[in-house]
């Protein structure tokens, strides 16, 4: 059994990976996460969409934010606004529990997926949590008004500048986190899961040997689309694939993904596009895919995975 791999960025795939890990043995499952949205901040090193798919797996998410863990306050951060720190990006104090060991750990010379791991192990998740890489690479969005590290784009500014390009800083020499390619060989089934194709799970397959790994692999691989009905459900995925000249569908998610995916699910109320994404080649499966709930996440996971039982035998 080579198990299941997931490509990950924050929380829609954090709430798809909620429901995989109840219908299949969390152990068996790997997620390699997107770290092009790291950001370093008040002296501490931040991992967003790592912290989003751990504290979901753990069970401590802020549910209604989808990222943060949950009854956190805020109070460190006011006291560094009154220092004259910028405070614009959210961090409560628990969370920078996180930010605080896992600084201290890199300092001491551990690797991120070293210390990820020990993160995940504290926190109690036993489904293996990968970055995409231990190098260091940056999403930056070309804009008007300059080059804008992702973090100060979306939440800086709220995303309201027009996008000109997006480039993934240091990914050229990036190599992939150990065992994140040995992963994609051996696994059963790898999952695209319902995350920005452009910043969450475009840096991933950037990195050097990525996508050919996935092009190889005897795996099932499945993609979900993370947008339905012509929109994302949250985030700035539209204005990213109209900035890079993308059509904002699920058509145009499935020709991002179309050389190296065998299938791919999108949502009922797109059932129109179903022909138009079959002529890419591409086994197509329709359903709901809106995870508003635990069940929703474990009704979608167990549709996945018995609908790509045996695509490529
Ligand atoms: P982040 O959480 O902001 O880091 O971003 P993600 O990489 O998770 O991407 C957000 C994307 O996930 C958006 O395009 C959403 O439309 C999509 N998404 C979030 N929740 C769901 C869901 O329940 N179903 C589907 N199909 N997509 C989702």
């Amino acid at each position: 059994m080579g198990g299941i791999v997931a490509l990950a960025g924050g929380v829609g795939a954090a709430k798809l990976l909620r429901g995989i890990v109840k219908v299949a043995p969390e152990e068996d499952v790997i997620a390699i996460v997107n770290t092009g949205d790291d950001i370093e901040l008040h002296g501490l090193y931040i991992c967003p969409d790592l912290d989003i798919i751990t504290y979901t797996l753990a069970g401590i998410v802020d549910e209604v934010k989808g990222w943060g863990v949950k009854d956190d306050t805020f109070h460190c951060l006011e006291v560094l606004k009154r220092y004259g720190y910028e405070t614009w990006f959210n961090l409560g104090d628990r969370d920078l529990a996180t930010h605080i060991y896992r600084t201290h750990l890199l300092r001491m010379g551990y690797s991120l997926s070293q210390v990820t791991d020990e993160i995940r192990k504290a926190l109690g998740v036993k489904a293996r949590i990968l970055p995409m890489s231990n190098d260091k690479v940056r999403t930056m969005i070309m804009t008007p008004i300059g080059r804008l590290n992702f973090q100060e784009y979306l939440v800086k500014r709220g995303a309201k500048d027009e996008v000109l390009g997006v480039e993934f800083e240091g990914v050229n020499v990036a190599k992939p986190a150990p065992g994140a390619l040995e992963a994609m060989e051996r696994a059963d089934v790898i999952i695209v899961c319902p995350s920005n194709p452009i910043v969450s799970i475009g840096p991933i397959l950037a990195i050097k040997g990525v996508r050919e790994t996935l092009m190889e692999t005897k795996a099932n691989v499945v993609a979900i689309s993370p947008i339905v009905g012509g929109a994302p459900l949250k985030g700035p995925a539209d204005k990213l694939m109209r900035g890079l000249g993308l059509e904002v569908s699920a058509y145009g998610v499935a020709s991002l993904y179309r050389d190296f995916i065998d299938a791919f699910v999108m949502d009922s109320v797109d059932e129109a596009q179903r022909k138009h994404v079959e002529a890419l080649g591409l086994r197509v499966f329709v359903t709901n895919t809106v995870m508003r709930s635990l069940e929703d996440s474990i009704g979608l996971a167990e549709e996945i995975l018995s609908m790509i039982k045996g695509l490529k035998q």
